[in-house]
């Protein structure tokens, strides 16, 4: 493929790219808003119709939330690539309208609510297909391209990692994940692992009793709490890349009471499989009696520790790694440079390691991804994507697809 003429292609097609993106910022799409996300659904379903895929619009097990989208174009052999974004933000429409947060040009800035996360990556998903449909329409039409819109991403959708799983009939070839990119000293980093994370509420039972007539006779859920959070803190560990974080907290009820309940929430995050499964055991062996007891009859407070979610995992490996390796080549030949990123947030990458070969970070870069707000001072400023971020990034996933597809 001739590098000149193929950035030279992109670049034609970035008004185009840019058009889509703009239309896609301007329909809301937090994730509660099913309505805004359908309907960024049936408009990503039409763009991408043009490149010859068809749509499946298949609905979320939770009934607040929108539908997912798949598309497909069967290509003439099995060998199959997935190609994975979503649609939803963690913008509500009137947090948008308070801040004013909607499509704005500045400069090489592209401003609005989902234009990094993940509109961007979408857009992005347009670019690269569109380049290998003009420019290896061989290689375009024999590979089957699946393409995954997740709508509930930002809530950790439950059943979208079943949804592509019972779609590919064959084993992709790649899971690429397209969320955006971030840089470190200037350097590109794509992401080639992510920890799994686990959500846990504890409860401590005490014994109620009279604050002023009978104190003795109490068991303060409250402090065997405070103690348990404690000890919960105590098992992060840097060395194993394992932190937990005691997020909220309550317990009690009126003042003259001993509280006889309280309950603590928060998760835990890993990279490695093995360290979240010692962690969990390490958490639910809190469970049992515990230190604090009443004075009067040495009745302990009982402590339940509980995981109430668990998204797996994803560790380096060495299907990420082949990927990995064609991309920091193929960045080589073009002369940037990229570096492997070990990120704390989950992804759809997680659900697919195990899979396929999955790399993710393969859209655009911008920043304050998450953020709707802007100061007069400019010391805040809400999510954006670089423009001229767009094409480079193209050049590469393009180049290193069809090299991994030759
Ligand atoms: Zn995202």
């Amino acid at each position: 493929m001739d590098l000149a003429s193929l950035k030279a292609f992109l670049e034609n097609q970035m008004p185009k790219a840019l058009e889509l993106l703009r239309q896609m910022v301007q329909i809301n799409s937090f994730t509660a808003n099913a309505e805004g996300v359908n309907r960024l659904g049936r408009f990503t379903a039409q763009q991408f119709s043009g490149l010859g895929f068809e749509a499946e619009f298949v609905s979320s097990t939770n009934p607040g939330w929108g539908n997912h989208l798949a598309m497909t174009r069967r290509g003439r052999s099995g060998r199959c690539i997935a190609l994975i974004a979503h649609l939803d933000t963690v913008f509500p429409p009137e947090e948008e309208l308070a801040n004013n947060f909607q499509w704005l040009v500045e400069g090489d800035r592209a401003f609005g609510p989902g234009t990094l996360d993940i509109k961007g990556g979408t857009a992005m998903m347009w670019l690269v297909l569109t380049a290998l449909q003009a420019r290896a329409p061989s290689l375009f039409d024999e590979i089957t391209w699946k393409l995954f819109w997740n709508s509930s991403e930002e809530r950790l959708s439950p059943d979208f990692e079943q949804v592509c799983r019972q779609r590919l009939e064959h084993t992709p070839l790649a899971v690429l994940v397209f969320e955006a990119e971030n840089r470190r000293n200037g350097c590109s980093l794509l992401v080639a692992a992510r920890k799994g994370r686990a959500t846990w509420k504890v409860t401590v039972t005490g014994r109620g009793a009279h604050a002023g007539g009978n104190l003795k006779q109490g068991a303060n859920a409250i402090l065997q709490l405070a103690r348990t959070v404690q000890q919960i803190e105590a098992l992060t560990d840097f060395t194993k890349h394992l932190t937990f974080n005691v997020a909220t907290v309550r317990g009690g009820s009126v003042l003259n009471r001993v509280p006889h309940e309280a309950v603590a929430q928060g998760e835990f995050r890993a990279f490695s499989p093995q360290v979240c499964q010692e962690a969990k055991a390490a958490l639910l062996k809190l469970s049992g009696p515990g230190e604090v007891r009443s004075l009067a009859d040495h009745y302990a407070c009982q402590v339940t520790a509980e995981i109430t979610s668990e998204s797996r995992a994803w560790p380096r490996n060495p299907g990420t790694e082949r990927l990995l390796a064609l991309w920091t080549e193929t960045a080589a030949q073009q002369g940037k440079s990229v570096l492997a990123e070990e990120r704390g947030g989950l992804s759809d990458g997680n659900g697919f390691w195990d899979l396929a070969p999955t790399l993710d970070g393969l859209g655009p870069w911008g920043e304050n991804d998450h953020c709707s707000q802007r100061s007069p001072d400019g010391s805040k400023l809400p999510e954006f994507v670089e423009i001229s971020s767009f094409v480079p990034k193209a050049l590469l996933n393009v180049v290193a697809i069809s090299k991994l597809l030759a």
